[in-house]
């Protein structure tokens, strides 16, 4: 017997562009970040102790153009510190590294990363002069509670107010989050994501609080005051939010950290959630999610080909092939085909 049924989930239009796009990444690991966050030590995360000069910032800039291909749009990213915390002329000085490459189209544009604090109308119109288009504040929460036990030193207005801002002068706002900071639950992390599309951000990013060494997290996690997520939670939580991100249209830039060698080789992570290849996990446990019903049924005798979105072929056979195989508890057969029909997480499926 032959069936097929269309199990269509919601419609997610995603932003299709046209050319491919790769950042230049220019690391100001903590540079002049007047603050504390009790999770935060962006050396060991990095492995970067030196600030590059603006001088190096031009090295950077000129050794990843001759490797990214001529058809991308290529943005220069100045990350990992509070950029408008720098001193005025020190933001200038790196942003008027990148106007050459600009005016030559080398580079369509720059992004930079801040705290929601240090946003006003004349550094938004700096920000402009100098070809900034995109800016992401790291929210982490927007929970008053868990901002004032993570050290964060701005509360829940601070990030609707920037983001008024920052949309009012026509930027593309990117609000970051974090999962698992102490005091945080699954409501108030799924509140934190409401708040950030109703705050107009197109663009997030989802990172697990882990622990790192040297930081005040790490004191209080020796000390049994902060139980850090389990994987398993973080899993869970992060498939919830992504599907309600992408349910409204926002892009998630990353999920989960990619931090380098001596990171993972556990000398900086004590604790955490930490997984190599935790975004896959992610989006391969929302397709689990949908796929559910079908593993209830108990088909031993019958063959199941189960077609979903070309792109979305290795998450729906899941990480390691988890979704299939528990499919494989249940069927004689597990097939999975891509229809260039659908789109996000619909899926159809025929029994014989
Ligand atoms: S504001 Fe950013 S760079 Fe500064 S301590 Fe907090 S997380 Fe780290």
């Amino acid at each position: 017997m032959f069936t097929q049924t269309n199990k269509s989930i919601e419609k997610n239009p995603i932003k299709m562009k046209t050319l491919r796009h790769s950042n230049i990444p220019i690391f100001l690991p903590q540079l002049a970040c007047p603050h504390q966050c009790i999770f935060c030590n962006q050396n060991h995360i990095s492995s970067q102790n030196d600030v590059p000069t603006p001088h190096e910032a031009h090295s950077i800039i000129e050794r990843n153009l001759a490797t990214i291909p001529k058809n991308y749009d290529i943005q220069i990213a100045f990350f990992g510190g509070s950029f408008t915390c720098l001193p005025l002329e020190t933001q200038k000085a790196y942003l008027q590294v990148a106007q050459p490459f600009i005016k030559s189209k080398q580079v369509s544009s720059i992004r930079i990363s801040t705290r929601p604090d240090y946003i006003d109308d004349d550094i938004l119109r700096m920000l402009k002069r100098y070809h900034v288009t995109d800016i992401e504040l790291g929210a982490q929460s927007t929970n008053n509670t868990v901002l004032k036990l993570s050290g964060r030193g701005h509360d829940r207005n601070a990030i609707q107010k920037a983001s008024e801002q920052i949309n009012a002068h026509g930027f593309q706002l990117g609000l970051q989050m974090m999962l698992g900071l102490p005091g945080d639950t699954f409501q108030t992390a799924l509140q934190t994501a409401h708040d950030i599309i109703a705050f107009g951000a197109k663009t997030t990013r989802i990172y697990p609080t882990l622990v790192v060494a040297d930081t005040p997290l790490a004191k209080l996690y020796e000390q049994g005051k902060y139980t850090p997520l389990t994987l398993s939670q973080a899993v869970a939580w992060t498939t919830e939010i992504y599907t309600l991100f992408v349910k409204n249209n926002i892009t998630v830039l990353k999920v989960g950290l990619h931090p380098n060698k001596d990171f993972t080789s556990n000398k900086y992570l004590l604790a955490g959630p930490f997984h190599q290849s935790f975004k896959e996990l992610a989006l391969s446990n929302i397709w689990y999610e949908r796929l559910k019903l079908l593993m209830q049924e108990n088909c031993t005798n019958q063959s199941i080909t189960i077609f979903v979105p070309e792109n979305e072929l290795h998450n729906a056979v899941g990480y390691n092939s988890q979704n299939r195989n528990e499919l494989l508890k249940k069927y004689k057969n597990v097939t999975f085909c891509t229809d260039s029909a659908l789109q996000d997480y619909e899926f159809t499926y025929c029994n014989n």
